[in-house]
């Protein structure tokens, strides 16, 4: 039972290695201990809606004026934009130099009819943000219309008559105050959810993780090498310089939502884990955090941005195909909206290849090249999807005057 004293980021890294070690070496109990994981993504997608509903609308009405809530609003789209861009420009570079996919002759392609069927164009990723029906939404679990009448919602909350602001008022604050305790529930089954997912991916994968010693290794290491520029440079230092706040100490306190984003592939099933740590732990208001972190969960993906950008270059460098100026230009930018479009859900960025291959008519077929390998580079570029929006929260908190914990 000492088990249980631990805190939770020591419980979910034992749970990883403990499934890890199962999935590999006793592949059968992952049939056991599957369940486990599906009823934690289940709790964990329960909350989704409502929580980010709730704190959306009392995010933006705790923000009051209309006039800090646009400022507020306009730092983190610059945030954003930025920071997915400066990722987007560390894959480009790495990329173009270590050259993983030349003269890789892999000989393999993997169905991509799944993925083709998901394509979409980039003006509908916009037409979607606004909800033609937001029960549809909600019911369907789509983040960024629900965010999007959210704040419509809150903003005109405090609008109308103050017998009515001062109810709705309150009545959201309970509401996510509620959601934030059930959420907290959910989250102590953390370590038992990881050991079900972890457990039954390493148990079905487990004879590709051959291949990853094979040729996709370079392709693999540009990606992690980008990934982790952006975690330990490009990130700490806008903390640093911009934020003025302590990015180690800041990233202990995240030791638990990264834990989690790593081990599910969802900014959006981490979601939670985030707010919690970036409120109670690094200590942002939450009135930054309720605004910035759901907002981010679903758009701000800058693991997703680069690695869009190097697998795209490395399906042209495998297939031979050189790219110009003007063709890597239209990648940088297919990638950030690609990243911005992309679900908050395991290989949501995969499916969103298809927008970035066809914006420069590389062939589809690649995504099969980087099919086998994607399961771990999904985890990865999630944690650092999740490490970014935190960093955004406290930087921003930071820009507006607060007092936080790093
Ligand atoms: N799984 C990622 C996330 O939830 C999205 C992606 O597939 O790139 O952040």
């Amino acid at each position: 039972m000492k088990l249980l004293k631990l805190k939770l980021h020591w419980q979910i890294l034992i749970a990883l290695v403990v499934a890890v070690i199962l999935g590999y070496f006793v592949p059968s109990s992952a049939r056991y201990l599957s369940w486990m994981g599906d009823l934690f993504l289940r709790g964990l997608k329960m909350v989704i809606i409502p929580l980010i509903f709730s704190s959306i609308v009392s995010g933006v009405t705790s923000i009051e004026s209309g006039r800090s809530l646009g400022r507020i609003g306009l730092k983190t789209i610059t945030y954003y934009i930025v920071t997915s861009l400066l990722a987007i420009l560390t894959g480009l570079f790495l990329v173009n130099i270590i050259k993983p996919g030349v003269g890789v002759h892999l000989g393999f392609t993997e169905t991509v009819t799944e993925v083709q069927g998901a394509s979409g164009k980039l003006s509908d990723i916009f037409m979607r943000i606004v909800p033609e029906n937001i029960v549809d939404t909600m019911a369907r679990g789509e983040v960024l219309p629900v965010i999007f009448f959210a704040v419509l919602f809150g903003f005109f909350i405090t609008r109308v008559q103050d017998h009515y602001r001062v109810k709705m008022t309150s009545f959201f604050e309970g509401f996510f105050e509620v959601m934030m305790k059930v959420t907290m529930f959910v989250i102590r089954f953390t370590p038992f959810g990881i050991l079900g997912i972890v457990t039954r991916e390493v148990a079905a994968n487990a004879d590709k993780l051959g291949d990853i010693a094979g040729s996709m290794a370079i392709y693999m290491i540009t990606v992690f090498a980008g990934l982790l520029f952006h975690t330990v440079v490009t990130l700490p230092l806008i903390v640093r310089f911009i934020g003025k706040a302590n990015p180690v100490k800041h990233f202990r306190n995240m030791a638990t939502p990264l834990l989690t984003a790593f081990s599910t592939a969802s900014s959006s099933a981490t979601l939670p884990l985030t707010m919690e740590a970036v409120e109670h732990k690094s200590g942002v208001s939450n009135r930054i955090s309720s605004f910035i972190l759901p907002l981010g969960a679903t758009i701000n993906m800058d693991g997703t941005a680069l690695y869009e950008c190097v697998a795209a270059i490395f399906i042209s460098q495998v297939y031979g195909i050189e790219l110009t100026v003007t063709q890597q230009f239209i990648i940088v930018t297919t990638a950030l909206l690609a990243s911005i479009g992309a679900a908050g859900i395991p290989m949501a960025g995969l499916v969103m290849m298809t927008v970035v291959l066809t914006s420069v008519h590389l062939p589809l077929e690649g995504i099969g090249l980087i099919l086998s390998v994607d399961l771990i580079l999904d985890m990865s570029r999630t944690t650092v999807n999740v490490w970014s929006d935190t960093c955004g929260a406290v930087t921003i908190a930071k820009s507006e005057g607060e007092t936080t914990k790093v």
